[in-house]
């Protein structure tokens, strides 16, 4: 994908009615539909709403439709803020990713869409990848797996906005800057591996992790006690969804970096090729010639979460 005159090139382009605008993008904010997932079912209503409006749609076969030119305003984050500055709309490219939303089950294994449509085993169609997951950001939920299509589209498309739009500086989503209003993307969207892979050494929430911190020198380790679970390995020091992997009890990591952030002492650590941030509470000082086990690199999926 290649972006030109504020246009990704090569893909369908439908107007949508409500252009605002000129707006410099600053931030990429990903949505779910929240509707029916026959093609083009979302992007026509999208395109034709005289109150709502998005610079692009990604079906679930991955294909991607764009309704409003990159540097226009589009309406589809209302109320929102992200890190102090409101009114999104003003400043962000929105990207609608087709997924039924929260859904809740019902009786006979049914689990129910928002229009009542069964996308349980026993639905008309069935064979979804469906979870239920609660997160302090969304609550309660019964949702629906994103296809590998779609999360190939909307990294591929955001490698070719940030290629083409030197003003972009974050990937967020709809529950980031609309909290407790908006539950969008879902949890099962892989939002940290695309944002690593997009942003890079340039993700901000990065940069301001690094600046609030100090370097530990002298080869400094750490053993992980959580007995019976493991400790979050964070991107940032914060417990927003941000997780890249659970490190195991007792397992005995060096130690890049320390701070505090909310109150809480933390520490950046590297786990399995991986760098990031671990509540300290959790870890003991291991002295400064300890080595990392290798049980503990060969349990590193561990499906146990704890912090
Ligand atoms: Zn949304």
């Amino acid at each position: 994908m290649k972006l030109k005159n504020h246009r990704i090139e090569g893909i369908d382009y439908r107007p949508a009615k409500l252009i605002g605008g000129i707006i410099t993008p600053e931030i990429i904010i990903l949505h779910d539909t929240a509707g029916r997932l026959e093609k083009f079912n979302s992007r026509d209503y999208l395109a034709s709403s005289p109150a709502v409006s998005v610079q692009f749609v990604v079906e679930r076969d991955g294909t991607v439709s764009q309704l409003v030119p990159t540097n226009r305003r589009a309406a589809h984050a209302g109320q929102s803020s992200y890190h102090g500055r409101s009114g999104c709309n003003d400043f962000a490219i929105g990207i609608e990713i087709v997924n039924p939303g929260r859904m809740q089950r019902g009786a006979g294994g049914a689990v129910l869409a928002w229009w009542g449509q069964d996308f349980g085993p026993g639905g008309q169609i069935g064979g979804y990848t469906l979870a239920d997951v609660e997160t302090p950001e969304h609550g309660k939920g019964t949702w629906m797996a994103y296809t590998p299509e779609q999360i190939a589209a909307v990294e591929e498309l955001a490698q070719a906005l940030f290629a083409g739009i030197p003003t972009l500086r974050d990937i967020t989503t709809h529950w980031y800057v609309s909290p407790g209003r908006k539950v969008d993307t879902n949890p099962l969207f892989p939002l940290e591996a695309i944002r690593a892979r997009v942003l890079g050494r340039d993700d901000p929430a990065e940069a301001s992790a690094e600046a609030g911190s100090d370097v530990v020198g002298g080869d400094e380790f750490v053993q992980i006690e959580t007995p019976g679970t493991t400790l979050n390995l964070r991107r940032w020091p914060s417990f927003n969804p941000n997780i890249l992997a659970a490190i195991p009890d007792q397992a005995i990591v060096p130690v890049n970096r320390e701070g505090l952030f909310g109150g809480r002492r933390w520490l950046n650590v590297t786990f399995g090729g991986l760098t990031g941030w671990i509540v300290a509470t959790y870890a003991a000082p291991a002295g400064t010639d300890a080595a990392p086990r290798s049980a503990a690199m060969s349990m590193f999926f561990s499906s146990a979460i704890s912090c």
